[in-house]
């Protein structure tokens, strides 16, 4: 077999999916050239070291290494060490072969055929395999100053609360934005957390920053619309990005797919109190991002089923019309990453 075909499929084991398309091959044959692709056949998703990868593939472990190292650095492998010493392992596509090579950046011509074919394979076989998750990947943080003290709020379900448990955090532009590029909204807001921020930053696809900075970059997305999602976990952040509904890969499962499911709702939804709306149209025509609210004879008309929680149209309501309520059966993320893996990969295998 094409060892391109070989390659999807080996991808198409891991449960985010990889599923096939002559778009998704055109990716492969950019981000593992002839002579790459050979040694990434024999990898997958656990981490081996160099070593074992030269022995499998029959060559020196310097060839072997240095191969490695720069796929590495165009953010096609995974590199980590283990017991000290370099390995490396497949990605998947998310976070991975869609966001690091796109965030590494390159040459014009290249970036923009990625970006041709990313967008062509989100649209014939991605998005449907993303919003089959079940449970979904991602999930919906609020706008934190749309919480009111009136309701409990858990440690999983604040952002800023999330980020205290991190050791590292980098900042990188929005993939979704570069590659779909149909907003203007701010580039430099794709957060990612300790092992992820380590790989990232050391191959110089995003910065290391402070925790301050992290703060203050949730509170720019929150002014410039755009909605807080990340790992739909409870013990820990992995990234967390900043997303508009224009642009956003999960998003748009939702506002362009119609999978409600696709993308897991915060613990909370906006609420109207009719009466003390003055009709200004800010939360329907400029914040929310799901259409959950419309104008209706001069006045905000809530959806609530389709509202997923952001808080965005609460902390710019001129009247203080709009608040956020807990939603009622809302089901707590699974405990860890693991849990959530796992969930998926068998919920997917019982589809089947
Ligand atoms: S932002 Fe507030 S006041 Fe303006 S239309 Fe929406 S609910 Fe009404
Ligand atoms: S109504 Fe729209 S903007 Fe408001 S919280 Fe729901 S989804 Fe977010």
């Amino acid at each position: 077999m094409h060892h391109y075909h070989s390659l999807q499929k080996t991808l198409d084991t891991h449960p985010m999916g990889a599923p096939m398309s002559e778009e998704f091959i055109e990716i492969l044959k950019i981000l593992f050239p002839p002579g790459d692709v050979e040694l990434a056949l024999l990898l997958d998703f656990r981490l081996r070291k160099a070593g074992e990868i030269a022995e499998r593939a029959k060559i020196g472990v310097e060839e072997a290494l240095a191969k490695l190292e720069a796929m590495a650095d165009r953010g096609s492998l995974l590199a980590k060490k283990v017991e000290g010493e370099p390995a490396f392992a497949l990605l998947p596509i998310y976070p991975g072969l869609f966001e690091y090579p796109v965030m590494k950046g390159g040459d014009q011509k290249t970036q923009k055929r990625l970006a041709e074919l990313w967008h062509a394979y989100y649209m014939k076989a991605m998005a449907e395999e993303v919003a089959r998750a079940n449970p979904p990947w991602n999930r919906v943080f609020p706008a934190e100053e749309a919480l009111s003290e009136e309701y409990e709020i858990l440690p999983y379900e604040v952002a800023s609360k999330m980020m205290e448990k991190v050791d590292t955090i980098a900042l990188a532009n929005c993939p979704c934005r570069i590659t779909t590029g149909r907003c203007d909204r701010p580039l430099d807001v794709c957060l990612s957390f300790d092992g992820a921020a380590r790989f990232l930053s050391e191959r110089g696809m995003a910065r290391l920053i402070s925790r301050e900075e992290a703060a203050a970059v949730l509170k720019r997305s929150e002014e410039a619309g755009l909605v807080h999602t990340g790992s739909n976990m409870a013990d820990r952040l992995v990234f967390m990005c900043n997303c508009c509904s224009c642009c956003c890969h999960f998003l748009r499962l939702l506002t362009e797919h119609n999978y409600t499911g696709g993308l897991a709702k915060s613990g909370f939804q906006a609420s109207l109190n009719s009466p003390a709306c003055s009709g200004c149209g800010i939360c329907a025509k400029e914040r929310c991002p799901v259409k959950a609210i419309i104008m209706k004879d001069s006045l905000a008309d809530l959806s609530p089923e389709k509202c997923i929680g952001c808080g965005l149209c609460v902390t710019t309501c001129p009247t203080g019309a709009l608040s956020l309520v807990r939603r009622e059966g809302c089901q707590p993320p699974p405990a860890n990453g693991g849990e959530l893996v796992k969930a998926i990969a068998a919920n997917k295998k019982r589809a089947k």
